[in-house]
């Protein structure tokens, strides 16, 4: 069990780390070498990593201790087996080749569920099933459009998802994810969001670690900054990637001009311009941003007056 947890918690601290910093990049937690076969499986194991392919899966059944498995592979057969493990806790699937997730319903202790390709589900179909669920990360989606489902984990305290490198995870819009308050991390890539509104987050005023796409209205993001002003997050800074100073190396490159490295503007239309060279342009984005943001506290505070206290 351990090995998962600390698992997660590199992953996740790894995505923190890239919220936090200049740079965009992605991290990738160390994954165990899966065994190839469960001979000598100890009846008491807490915690199996396990080639999916492995002919005597049906082994796992007889350890009734274990709370946490990974697995590289879950297609029919597997999960057969997996949803007879009743007693985990923690589920790591490194490809999953089923259209949905309806077959883990009935593991109601799970609180951590990883699958890191899931690019065949279509939807979750597993609602609020899983009332202790704590973790959810779902990669490499290409045919989930529908975030409804997703709403329904209103004990979620970390939520992953993303598309694939080749194509997005496009969805109608995030509103689903506004139920979710009990979110502290929240990691959205390669994502395509059809009504282009932020505001459904404004609700997550638990969130920690906000990562998401630059692709957002510039108005949108600064609102959502106003709205979470503890979180932090590139898309609520006006300087998505880069320093003001140029002393950061950032994926917007070098200016051709004097050599600075860019930076890179938050929300469309996103620009890159470097710190010395495009002085105006920076301090006409800067004096946008700014007026977004104070607008959008100015409209808070009229709408969310501060309480007066008890
Ligand atoms: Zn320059």
């Amino acid at each position: 069990m351990n090995e998962v947890l600390e698992y997660l918690r590199t992953y996740r601290d790894g995505r923190r780390r890239a919220v936090e910093g200049g740079s965009v990049g992605f991290y990738f937690a160390k994954t165990p070498t899966p065994a190839t076969s469960l001979t000598g499986l100890p009846r008491d194991a807490e915690f199996v990593v396990i080639d999916g392919r492995v002919r005597e899966l049906d082994d796992l059944l007889q350890v009734r201790s274990l709370k946490a498995l990974w697995i590289t592979y879950v297609g029919d057969r597997e999960v057969g087996v997996i949803r007879q493990l009743r007693s985990l806790r923690a589920l790591v699937i490194g490809e999953l080749r089923l259209p949905d997730l309806q077959s883990l319903a009935v593991l109601t202790d799970l609180q951590h569920l990883v699958c890191q390709l899931a690019n065949r589900l279509r939807t979750i179909g597993l609602s609020s099933s899983l009332p202790q669920l704590a973790t959810l990360h779902l990669g490499e989606l290409r045919h989930l459009s529908d975030l409804t489902e997703i709403g329904a984990f209103t004990s979620l305290t970390q939520l992953v998802l993303h598309g694939g490198m080749w194509s997005k995870l496009r969805v109608k819009s995030l509103r689903p994810i506004g139920a979710l308050t009990r979110l502290e991390d929240l990691f959205l890539a390669s994502l395509h969001v059809a009504d282009d509104t932020l505001s459904h987050l404004a609700s997550l005023q638990g969130l920690q670690y906000l990562g998401l796409p630059n692709v957002f209205p510039l108005a949108e993001c600064a609102a959502l900054a106003a709205a979470l002003p503890r979180t932090r997050g590139k898309i609520l800074t006006p300087f998505f990637a880069g320093l003001l100073d140029g002393s950061e190396p950032s994926p917007s490159g070098a200016c051709k001009t004097c050599g600075a490295h860019r930076v890179m503007t938050t929300g469309k239309p996103v620009r890159q311009l470097c710190p010395r060279c495009d002085r105006a342009r920076i301090d006409q984005h800067f004096a946008r941003w700014n007026a977004a943001l104070t607008g959008a506290v100015r409209q808070r505070s009229n709408t969310h007056p501060p309480s007066r206290g008890a």
